[in-house]
């Protein structure tokens, strides 16, 4: 019987048994697999590291979208940088608000492969006409562009090979320069427990930036040791104290039909624990 194990960590490591194998190969930037588990459903890997399964790709792929989304309100323009097995798109498209979707993904082949092999991530979303993608370097695309967005989500891979550039001061500034005035920055920020450098150091990076740079939570399962931290940056502090009776009426008005998200989950994934806001001081 074969099994993945997965390399992200040394001294731990989580183990998936690999029930039937429907595509592995190097691309042209990382290594590619997309298996199935009977527990996890369809389970897609990157350079040895677990990106989405079908069974909770929903808690991590609502609480980007949703949080900040609704956060904001009126959001009509969104970037997403990474994220090419769908799922973020999938739940950006969901808000009848946004007008137009930019999508910059460095690996064509992440796209096709997820397109034909997790279906259920993207769920068409990739037609939509208000999406545009494009295939290039997140970083040399926010350095480069003259768009403005309302929202930003980068929903990378961890800080190691392509990913390693999504984590840099440099990013984070060109992402400020191309967010409108009010703007907001979600990106994926690893498992706090475990990687509380990652933590550390991203807000000593988005701190001289925005005016109000934190974190926000939840426990996906297959990020393995406890909650996933997303950042959070934008100018405006008041976006994360958002009544919960608006985001309750936002929440409705955008008709959304979610199975981790609501309005109080918002609110609460704010707080943070002890050990991670003393790291953060
Ligand atoms: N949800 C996942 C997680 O938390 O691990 C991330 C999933 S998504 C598949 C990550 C995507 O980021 C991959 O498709 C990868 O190709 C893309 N990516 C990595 N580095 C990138 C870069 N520099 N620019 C744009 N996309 C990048």
């Amino acid at each position: 019987m074969k099994h993945f194990e997965e390399s992200l960590y040394d001294a731990v490591c989580q183990k998936f048994r690999i029930d039937k194998l429907y595509f592995e190969s190097k691309t042209d930037h990382q290594h590619l697999m997309i298996f199935h588990n009977a527990q996890l459903g369809r389970v897609m890997t990157l350079d040895g590291v677990v990106q989405t399964t079908e069974a909770d790709e929903f808690i991590y792929h609502e609480m980007m979208a949703h949080v900040p989304l609704l956060a904001h309100g009126q959001a009509t323009e969104v970037l997403i940088i990474g994220g090419g097995d769908g799922g973020m798109l999938r739940e950006v498209v969901r808000h009848p608000n946004v007008k137009r979707v930019v999508q910059v993904e460095i690996d064509q082949a992440v796209i096709e492969m997820s397109e034909r092999f997790l279906p259920q991530h993207s769920q068409g979303a990739f037609q939509d006409p208000r999406v545009e993608i494009v295939i290039a370097d997140g970083l040399q695309f926010v350095q480069e562009t003259s768009l403005r967005f309302d929202v930003i989500i980068s929903d990378s891979t961890d800080p190691v090979g392509p990913g390693e550039a999504l984590f840099t001061k440099g990013f984070y500034a060109n992402c400020q320069r191309c967010l409108k005035p009010g703007g907001i920055l979600a990106t994926q920020n690893g498992v706090c427990y475990m990687q509380l450098q990652e933590v550390r150091d991203t807000y000593q990076r988005l701190r001289p930036i925005f005016a109000d740079a934190t974190f926000y939570g939840a426990a996906v399962p297959t990020y393995v040791g406890g909650i996933m931290t997303f950042a959070w940056g934008s100018d405006n502090p008041a976006y994360r104290q958002v009544p919960l009776s608006t985001l309750a009426e936002r929440f409705q008005a955008a008709k959304l039909q979610t199975r981790y998200y609501n309005p109080a989950i918002h609110q609460g994934a704010f707080a943070l624990p002890q050990y991670v806001v003393q790291a953060l001081q």
